[in-house]
């Protein structure tokens, strides 16, 4: 078998403009984000937009593509006004994910800017219930999840540990609408040293309570620029960071995560050697990979 890997790729020129780069460069899997991430509301996708991306995705074979939900986006958040407007705004990622026939909208699980670990992971939970309560009555066929990603651990971020993710899974009423996505460079950045078996296997046990392993539905592939247990968010091209050939090496082969789609957060533009960094990237990723 070969590697599902793709990479995070600008919409600038419509939606299907990624899905074509995607192909242009060899890739199998892809995420966007469907409208400006910094903005609370986007203009609507075009139908033109939408065939040419559905048309595009075929064509190239992209494994289950993806979107990346808005930064703004903070389901923790104490403030009501902010915690309503962070619902409204997923409930219309959701919705342009199901437009584009997506497999899943990521979203980091959000900030309990009060400190309050507990509260944070109650609102979360309320939050994802309200979502998915306004997206079954627009849509009761939607089939796209909410894909809780792993964080680094910034600040007040949930989600650094696993036992968070377990926690929102079992608080909410929408569990089943609910996935995974597992960042490498977060899982390291948190405290799962993933450059010895043990980090990678803590992360696994952790993951298996509650079978959440079997929710897992993406991996974010990247190096960190910073150590293990820094709890500092920072991508860094393959091999080039913290996790070391041998530890991505390890995490990409690892039976609960190597037939994922696997997209690469790193910096865009072009090595010394003239190359775009996304296919030095996946060429590391492929040679890494025991196929
Ligand atoms: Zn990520």
């Amino acid at each position: 078998m070969s590697i599902l890997i793709g990479s995070h790729l600008s919409i600038a020129g419509g939606c299907h403009r990624a899905a074509e780069e995607a192909g242009g460069l060899g890739m199998k899997a892809l995420q966007i984000f469907t409208k400006n991430n910094n903005q609370w509301a986007g203009k609507p996708i075009s139908e033109a937009d939408r065939s040419s991306f559905l048309a595009a995705a075929v064509k190239n074979e992209l494994a289950q593509p993806i979107s990346h939900a808005s930064y703004l986006i903070n389901l923790a958040s104490p403030k009501p006004e902010l915690w309503q407007k962070s619902v409204d705004s997923m409930v219309d990622e959701i919705q342009r994910a199901s437009y584009l026939n997506l497999a899943g909208v990521v979203m980091h699980p959000g900030s309990a800017t009060d400190g309050d670990r507990k509260a944070g992971l109650d609102r979360i939970a309320k939050g994802i219930d309200a979502i998915f309560k306004m997206v079954s009555a627009n849509e009761p066929r939607s089939q796209v999840k909410l894909l809780l990603e792993n964080t680094a651990g910034q600040g007040n971020a949930l989600g650094w540990q696993i036992a968070d993710l377990t926690e929102i899974f079992r608080r909410s009423e929408a569990f089943e609408s609910l996935g995974i996505c597992i960042d490498s460079c977060h899982s390291h950045a948190a405290g799962y040293d993933l450059t010895n078996a043990c980090g990678l296997d803590r992360l696994v046990d952790e993951l298996s309570v509650d079978s959440l392993i079997s929710r897992v539905a993406a991996i974010h592939l990247n190096d960190s620029k910073k150590p293990a247990g820094s709890r500092v968010d920072r991508h860094e091209h393959l091999g080039l960071g913290h996790l070391t050939l041998d530890g991505i090496a390890r995490f990409i082969n690892h039976p609960a995560f190597r037939s994922l789609p696997m997209i690469l957060e790193t910096e865009k533009g072009e090595s010394d050697d003239g190359i775009s960094w996304d296919v030095v990237n996946m060429d590391v990723a492929k040679r890494l990979y025991n196929s």
